[in-house]
Protein backbone atom coordinates (compact mmCIF):
# COMPACT_ATOMS: atom_id res chain seq x y z
CA UNK A 1 0.00 0.00 0.00
CA UNK A 2 1.39 3.14 -0.78
CA UNK A 3 0.24 6.72 1.11
CA UNK A 4 0.20 9.63 -1.27
CA UNK A 5 0.17 12.68 1.37
CA UNK A 6 -1.17 16.10 0.08
CA UNK A 7 1.01 18.96 -1.26
CA UNK A 8 2.32 20.70 1.59
CA UNK A 9 1.47 18.67 4.73
CA UNK A 10 3.15 19.44 7.79
CA UNK A 11 5.72 17.08 9.75
CA UNK A 12 3.13 16.76 12.11
CA UNK A 13 0.58 14.95 9.84
CA UNK A 14 2.98 12.85 8.65
CA UNK A 15 3.94 12.17 11.97
CA UNK A 16 0.60 11.12 12.84
CA UNK A 17 -0.08 8.67 9.93
CA UNK A 18 3.41 6.50 10.23
CA UNK A 19 2.41 6.34 13.69
CA UNK A 20 -0.90 4.96 12.94
CA UNK A 21 1.32 2.52 10.24
CA UNK A 22 3.23 1.19 13.33
CA UNK A 23 0.44 0.90 15.49
CA UNK A 24 -1.31 -1.06 13.12
CA UNK A 25 1.66 -3.86 13.04
CA UNK A 26 3.24 -2.71 9.83
CA UNK A 27 6.39 -0.63 8.43
CA UNK A 28 6.52 2.37 7.15
CA UNK A 29 9.25 3.31 4.38
CA UNK A 30 9.09 7.52 3.21
CA UNK A 31 10.10 8.51 -0.04
CA UNK A 32 10.24 12.51 0.41
CA UNK A 33 9.92 14.43 -2.79
CA UNK A 34 10.34 18.09 -3.45
CA UNK A 35 6.71 18.62 -3.48
CA UNK A 36 5.31 15.95 -0.81
CA UNK A 37 6.03 12.69 0.97
CA UNK A 38 5.11 9.14 -0.13
CA UNK A 39 4.43 6.83 2.50
CA UNK A 40 4.87 3.04 1.65
CA UNK A 41 3.45 0.61 3.58
CA UNK A 42 4.89 -3.05 4.06
CA UNK A 43 3.44 -5.98 6.01
CA UNK A 44 -0.18 -7.75 5.88
CA UNK A 45 -2.32 -5.28 4.09
CA UNK A 46 -6.00 -5.66 4.02
CA UNK A 47 -8.35 -3.32 1.91
CA UNK A 48 -10.18 -1.86 4.74
CA UNK A 49 -7.13 -0.17 5.72
CA UNK A 50 -7.55 1.88 2.56
CA UNK A 51 -10.03 4.06 4.19
CA UNK A 52 -8.89 3.72 7.18
CA UNK A 53 -5.71 5.68 6.62
CA UNK A 54 -7.62 7.80 3.82
CA UNK A 55 -9.43 9.51 6.28
CA UNK A 56 -5.84 10.39 8.82
CA UNK A 57 -4.86 14.58 8.12
CA UNK A 58 -2.62 15.52 5.69
CA UNK A 59 -3.17 11.93 3.47
CA UNK A 60 -4.36 12.56 -0.54
CA UNK A 61 -4.74 8.93 -1.69
CA UNK A 62 -3.93 5.63 -0.81
CA UNK A 63 -3.14 3.13 -3.22
CA UNK A 64 -3.58 -0.79 -2.95
CA UNK A 65 -0.27 -1.48 -5.17
CA UNK A 66 -1.13 -4.77 -7.19
CA UNK A 67 2.42 -6.02 -8.01
CA UNK A 68 4.04 -7.92 -5.38
CA UNK A 69 7.20 -5.71 -4.95
CA UNK A 70 7.11 -2.14 -3.22
CA UNK A 71 9.64 0.05 -2.18
CA UNK A 72 11.49 -0.63 -5.55
CA UNK A 73 8.76 0.17 -7.79
CA UNK A 74 8.20 3.56 -9.48
CA UNK A 75 4.63 4.40 -7.87
CA UNK A 76 6.42 4.55 -4.42
CA UNK A 77 9.32 6.52 -5.35
CA UNK A 78 8.42 8.37 -8.94
CA UNK A 79 11.91 9.86 -9.57
CA UNK A 80 14.92 8.17 -10.48
CA UNK A 81 16.91 6.94 -7.90
CA UNK A 82 20.63 8.13 -7.42
CA UNK A 83 23.59 5.61 -6.67
CA UNK A 84 26.60 7.34 -5.44
CA UNK A 85 29.91 5.84 -5.27
CA UNK A 86 33.24 8.08 -4.48
CA UNK A 87 32.53 10.67 -6.63
CA UNK A 88 30.55 8.71 -9.41
CA UNK A 89 26.76 8.94 -9.55
CA UNK A 90 24.63 6.61 -11.52
CA UNK A 91 21.41 6.90 -12.51
CA UNK A 92 21.00 10.30 -13.70
CA UNK A 93 22.38 11.70 -16.76
CA UNK A 94 25.89 9.98 -16.76
CA UNK A 95 26.77 6.71 -18.42
CA UNK A 96 28.80 5.03 -15.88
CA UNK A 97 31.64 2.10 -16.97
CA UNK A 98 32.68 -0.55 -14.61
CA UNK A 99 35.94 -2.30 -15.89
CA UNK A 100 38.01 -4.74 -14.52
CA UNK A 101 39.28 -8.52 -15.07
CA UNK A 102 36.93 -11.39 -14.14
CA UNK A 103 39.02 -12.65 -10.88
CA UNK A 104 42.19 -10.56 -9.27
CA UNK A 105 44.84 -12.86 -10.09
CA UNK A 106 48.24 -10.88 -9.63
CA UNK A 107 49.20 -7.27 -8.18
CA UNK A 108 50.62 -6.56 -11.79
CA UNK A 109 47.18 -7.91 -13.58
CA UNK A 110 45.29 -5.90 -11.63
CA UNK A 111 46.92 -2.69 -11.25
CA UNK A 112 47.90 -2.72 -15.48
CA UNK A 113 43.81 -3.41 -15.90
CA UNK A 114 43.27 -0.27 -13.37
CA UNK A 115 45.29 1.95 -15.17
CA UNK A 116 44.40 0.96 -18.82
CA UNK A 117 40.71 1.08 -18.44
CA UNK A 118 41.05 4.24 -16.14
CA UNK A 119 42.89 6.55 -19.56
CA UNK A 120 40.38 4.76 -21.42
CA UNK A 121 37.57 6.33 -19.16
CA UNK A 122 36.02 3.71 -16.88
CA UNK A 123 34.63 5.15 -13.75
CA UNK A 124 34.50 2.14 -11.25
CA UNK A 125 37.40 -0.84 -11.52
CA UNK A 126 36.08 -4.55 -10.98
CA UNK A 127 37.50 -7.62 -10.32
CA UNK A 128 36.49 -10.03 -7.84
CA UNK A 129 38.18 -12.00 -5.04
CA UNK A 130 35.42 -14.00 -4.03
CA UNK A 131 34.58 -16.38 -7.15
CA UNK A 132 31.56 -18.22 -7.56
CA UNK A 133 32.17 -21.62 -9.84
CA UNK A 134 30.23 -24.27 -11.39
CA UNK A 135 32.87 -26.28 -10.43
CA UNK A 136 34.71 -26.85 -7.49
CA UNK A 137 37.68 -27.20 -8.97
CA UNK A 138 38.06 -24.35 -10.88
CA UNK A 139 39.89 -21.14 -9.69
CA UNK A 140 37.63 -19.40 -6.98
CA UNK A 141 39.68 -16.48 -6.25
CA UNK A 142 41.89 -15.54 -4.02
CA UNK A 143 39.73 -14.36 -1.14
CA UNK A 144 40.75 -11.57 1.04
CA UNK A 145 44.68 -10.89 -0.17
CA UNK A 146 41.96 -10.34 -3.36
CA UNK A 147 40.74 -7.22 -1.58
CA UNK A 148 43.71 -6.16 -0.14
CA UNK A 149 45.44 -5.63 -3.70
CA UNK A 150 41.87 -4.12 -4.97
CA UNK A 151 42.25 -1.29 -2.09
CA UNK A 152 46.11 -0.80 -2.67
CA UNK A 153 44.98 -0.61 -6.59
CA UNK A 154 42.29 1.67 -5.90
CA UNK A 155 44.99 4.31 -3.67
CA UNK A 156 47.38 3.72 -6.23
CA UNK A 157 45.17 4.34 -9.72
CA UNK A 158 42.20 6.27 -7.84
CA UNK A 159 39.08 4.38 -9.31
CA UNK A 160 36.45 3.31 -6.77
CA UNK A 161 35.94 -0.41 -6.55
CA UNK A 162 33.12 -3.29 -6.86
CA UNK A 163 34.01 -6.39 -5.64
CA UNK A 164 31.09 -9.73 -5.30
CA UNK A 165 30.41 -10.62 -1.62
CA UNK A 166 28.94 -14.78 -1.73
CA UNK A 167 28.21 -15.11 1.74
CA UNK A 168 26.25 -13.33 4.84
CA UNK A 169 29.10 -13.69 7.31
CA UNK A 170 31.58 -11.93 4.63
CA UNK A 171 29.64 -9.12 4.07
CA UNK A 172 31.39 -7.17 7.11
CA UNK A 173 34.42 -8.29 5.62
CA UNK A 174 34.19 -6.94 1.91
CA UNK A 175 32.51 -3.90 2.79
CA UNK A 176 35.77 -3.15 5.23
CA UNK A 177 37.32 -3.14 1.36
CA UNK A 178 35.24 -2.20 -1.33
CA UNK A 179 33.19 0.59 -2.25
CA UNK A 180 30.23 -1.47 -3.66
CA UNK A 181 29.42 -5.01 -2.89
CA UNK A 182 28.36 -6.75 -6.06
CA UNK A 183 26.02 -9.59 -5.55
CA UNK A 184 26.04 -12.20 -7.96
CA UNK A 185 23.37 -14.38 -10.19
CA UNK A 186 24.35 -17.07 -8.12
CA UNK A 187 23.23 -15.43 -5.26
CA UNK A 188 20.75 -13.37 -6.19
CA UNK A 189 17.82 -15.45 -4.16
CA UNK A 190 20.61 -15.71 -1.22
CA UNK A 191 17.55 -13.83 1.33
CA UNK A 192 20.11 -13.96 4.26
CA UNK A 193 22.96 -12.74 1.88
CA UNK A 194 20.46 -10.17 0.66
CA UNK A 195 19.19 -8.73 4.53
CA UNK A 196 23.16 -8.56 5.35
CA UNK A 197 23.92 -6.07 2.47
CA UNK A 198 21.37 -3.92 2.64
CA UNK A 199 22.50 -3.48 6.74
CA UNK A 200 25.85 -2.96 5.35
CA UNK A 201 25.37 0.59 4.63
CA UNK A 202 27.59 0.51 1.42
CA UNK A 203 26.18 0.74 -2.08
CA UNK A 204 24.71 -2.52 -3.76
CA UNK A 205 24.94 -3.82 -7.33
CA UNK A 206 22.02 -6.95 -7.60
CA UNK A 207 22.64 -8.84 -10.40
CA UNK A 208 19.55 -10.98 -12.26
CA UNK A 209 19.51 -14.85 -11.53
CA UNK A 210 19.83 -16.47 -14.84
CA UNK A 211 16.56 -17.61 -14.28
CA UNK A 212 14.57 -15.39 -12.56
CA UNK A 213 11.99 -13.08 -13.62
CA UNK A 214 11.89 -9.24 -13.92
CA UNK A 215 9.12 -9.87 -10.63
CA UNK A 216 11.42 -11.96 -8.58
CA UNK A 217 14.33 -9.66 -9.05
CA UNK A 218 12.83 -6.88 -7.94
CA UNK A 219 11.11 -8.99 -5.16
CA UNK A 220 15.14 -9.71 -4.21
CA UNK A 221 15.79 -6.22 -4.47
CA UNK A 222 13.13 -5.65 -1.59
CA UNK A 223 14.98 -7.00 0.69
CA UNK A 224 17.73 -4.81 0.52
CA UNK A 225 15.45 -1.91 0.27
CA UNK A 226 13.72 -3.15 3.52
CA UNK A 227 16.62 -2.91 5.75
CA UNK A 228 16.47 0.30 4.46
CA UNK A 229 19.40 0.80 2.17
CA UNK A 230 18.46 2.84 -1.18
CA UNK A 231 21.68 2.95 -2.38
CA UNK A 232 21.07 -0.18 -4.53
CA UNK A 233 21.58 -0.91 -8.49
CA UNK A 234 20.05 -3.39 -10.27
CA UNK A 235 22.34 -5.67 -13.26
CA UNK A 236 21.15 -7.45 -16.38
CA UNK A 237 23.77 -10.24 -17.17
CA UNK A 238 21.90 -12.81 -19.38
CA UNK A 239 19.42 -14.99 -18.79
CA UNK A 240 19.57 -18.82 -19.63
CA UNK A 241 17.90 -19.76 -22.96
CA UNK A 242 17.61 -23.05 -25.43
CA UNK A 243 20.31 -21.38 -27.91
CA UNK A 244 24.29 -22.82 -27.18
CA UNK A 245 25.75 -19.42 -29.59
CA UNK A 246 26.10 -17.57 -26.41
CA UNK A 247 27.14 -18.52 -22.85
CA UNK A 248 23.58 -16.17 -21.95
CA UNK A 249 20.76 -14.20 -23.56
CA UNK A 250 21.40 -10.70 -23.01
CA UNK A 251 18.24 -9.98 -21.84
CA UNK A 252 17.82 -6.28 -23.73
CA UNK A 253 14.48 -5.68 -23.13
CA UNK A 254 14.63 -5.83 -18.99
CA UNK A 255 16.46 -2.71 -19.30
CA UNK A 256 13.22 -0.33 -20.65
CA UNK A 257 11.16 -2.63 -18.51
CA UNK A 258 12.57 -2.24 -15.19
CA UNK A 259 13.48 1.28 -16.07
CA UNK A 260 9.58 2.13 -16.61
CA UNK A 261 8.21 -0.42 -13.76
CA UNK A 262 10.70 0.73 -11.13
CA UNK A 263 13.20 4.30 -9.91
CA UNK A 264 16.62 1.74 -9.34
CA UNK A 265 19.13 2.16 -11.83
CA UNK A 266 19.98 -0.09 -14.08
CA UNK A 267 23.40 -1.76 -15.42
CA UNK A 268 24.22 -4.53 -18.35
CA UNK A 269 26.80 -6.70 -18.12
CA UNK A 270 27.77 -7.69 -21.64
CA UNK A 271 30.57 -9.90 -20.59
CA UNK A 272 28.33 -12.47 -18.83
CA UNK A 273 25.31 -11.55 -20.94
CA UNK A 274 26.90 -13.17 -24.12
CA UNK A 275 30.31 -14.82 -23.25
CA UNK A 276 32.22 -13.83 -25.73
CA UNK A 277 34.33 -11.09 -26.13
CA UNK A 278 33.34 -10.02 -30.03
CA UNK A 279 29.49 -9.71 -28.77
CA UNK A 280 30.31 -7.59 -26.00
CA UNK A 281 30.90 -3.94 -28.26
CA UNK A 282 27.44 -4.75 -30.00
CA UNK A 283 25.80 -5.96 -27.10
CA UNK A 284 26.93 -3.12 -24.52
CA UNK A 285 26.26 -0.42 -27.49
CA UNK A 286 22.62 -1.54 -27.71
CA UNK A 287 22.32 -1.59 -23.63
CA UNK A 288 22.60 2.17 -23.93
CA UNK A 289 20.87 2.60 -26.63
CA UNK A 290 18.30 0.68 -24.91
CA UNK A 291 18.16 3.20 -21.80
CA UNK A 292 20.82 1.41 -19.30
CA UNK A 293 22.64 3.50 -17.00
CA UNK A 294 26.14 1.89 -17.11
CA UNK A 295 27.56 -0.99 -18.02
CA UNK A 296 30.21 -3.82 -16.29
CA UNK A 297 32.25 -4.98 -18.67
CA UNK A 298 35.44 -7.89 -18.39
CA UNK A 299 39.09 -7.18 -19.09
CA UNK A 300 42.28 -8.71 -18.81
CA UNK A 301 45.84 -8.04 -20.11
CA UNK A 302 46.19 -11.02 -21.75
CA UNK A 303 42.75 -13.12 -22.34
CA UNK A 304 44.10 -16.08 -23.71
CA UNK A 305 45.76 -16.39 -20.03
CA UNK A 306 42.95 -15.52 -17.85
CA UNK A 307 42.20 -17.68 -14.97
CA UNK A 308 38.53 -17.05 -15.25
CA UNK A 309 36.57 -15.73 -18.43
CA UNK A 310 38.77 -14.79 -20.84
CA UNK A 311 36.40 -15.62 -23.83
CA UNK A 312 34.63 -13.30 -22.50
CA UNK A 313 36.97 -10.61 -21.66
CA UNK A 314 38.43 -7.66 -23.93
CA UNK A 315 41.72 -7.05 -24.69
CA UNK A 316 42.79 -2.91 -23.41
CA UNK A 317 42.59 -2.07 -27.47
CA UNK A 318 39.21 -3.38 -27.55
CA UNK A 319 38.21 -1.95 -24.27
CA UNK A 320 39.26 1.40 -26.11
CA UNK A 321 37.35 0.89 -28.98
CA UNK A 322 34.34 0.40 -26.91
CA UNK A 323 34.67 3.40 -25.08
CA UNK A 324 34.95 5.74 -28.12
CA UNK A 325 31.70 3.62 -29.58
CA UNK A 326 29.91 4.44 -26.54
CA UNK A 327 30.02 8.01 -26.24
CA UNK A 328 27.69 8.73 -29.48
CA UNK A 329 25.36 6.53 -28.78
CA UNK A 330 25.19 7.91 -25.18
CA UNK A 331 25.23 11.59 -26.67
CA UNK A 332 22.17 10.30 -28.91
CA UNK A 333 20.21 8.92 -25.63
CA UNK A 334 20.95 12.87 -24.36
CA UNK A 335 23.29 11.02 -21.79
CA UNK A 336 27.15 11.76 -21.51
CA UNK A 337 29.92 9.32 -20.28
CA UNK A 338 30.87 9.74 -16.45
CA UNK A 339 34.54 11.09 -16.79
CA UNK A 340 36.56 9.74 -14.10
CA UNK A 341 37.42 12.02 -11.32
C1 LIG B 1 31.04 -11.65 -12.13
O1 LIG B 1 30.60 -10.50 -12.30
O2 LIG B 1 32.24 -11.90 -12.08
C2 LIG B 1 30.09 -12.77 -12.01
C3 LIG B 1 30.44 -13.92 -11.46
O3 LIG B 1 28.89 -12.50 -12.55
P1 LIG B 1 27.49 -13.30 -12.47
O4 LIG B 1 27.13 -13.34 -11.02
O5 LIG B 1 26.60 -12.43 -13.28
O6 LIG B 1 27.73 -14.64 -13.08
MN1 LIG C 1 33.33 -13.30 -14.83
Amino acid sequence: MIIVMRVGSSDKEIAGVVARIESAGLKAHLSQGVERTIIGVVGQIYPELRDRFEMLPGVDEVILVSKPYKLSSREFHPLDTIVKVGGVTIGGKEIVVMAGPCAVETEQQLLETAKAVKAAGATILRGGAFKPSTSPYHFRGLGEPGLELLAQVRREVGLPIITEVMSPVEVELVASYTDVLQVGARNMQNFSLLVEVGKSGKPVMLKRGFSATVEEWLLAAEYILAQGNDQLMLCERGIRTFETYTRNTLDISAIPVIEKVSHLPIIADPSHGTGKWYLVIPMALAAVAAGADGIMVEVHPHPDAALKDGAQSLTFENFQMLMSQLKPVAEAMGRCLASPS
